[in-house]
């Protein structure tokens, strides 16, 4: 989509910290870290967000969270744990409309969350 930012880092027009990139996900640092490892893993499809999931995403939706265990690995926070957020639609606070997970962890995280 022309006017989503999420595509514009996905398509290089955008400058991003991009930490892991192939065929179908890119990820990227967030820009206003909530916790001191915080990326952002995004399809390069245009997905706005969960609800827009379908069928034929299935080996998509995989591969995210496949792409999520290897970075979690490589930050070092696989062992001691780290929380993966979609925050899809107005309710749940989503800014940006191009479905994106965040990987979040290095801190003793909260419960419930806001
Ligand atoms: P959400 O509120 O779930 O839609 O999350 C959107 C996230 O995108 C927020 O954590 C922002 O800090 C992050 N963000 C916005 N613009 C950029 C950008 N240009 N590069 C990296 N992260 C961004």
């Amino acid at each position: 989509m022309s006017d989503c930012l999420f595509c514009g880092i996905v398509d290089g027009k955008i400058k991003a910290n991009v930490v892991y990139q192939d065929d179908a996900v890119v990820a990227f640092k967030d820009i206003a870290p909530k916790a001191p490892v915080h990326i952002l893993i995004i399809p390069r499809k245009h997905l706005v967000g969960v609800a827009d999931v379908g069928e034929q995403d299935r080996a998509l939706v995989g591969e995210i969270f496949n792409v999520a265990a290897k970075l979690a690995r490589e930050q070092g926070i696989a062992d001691s744990g780290f929380r993966i957020v979609v925050n899809s639609g107005a309710d749940a606070g989503q800014s940006v409309f191009h479905l994106h997970y965040h990987l979040l962890g290095g801190r003793q995280m909260r419960w419930p969350p806001g």
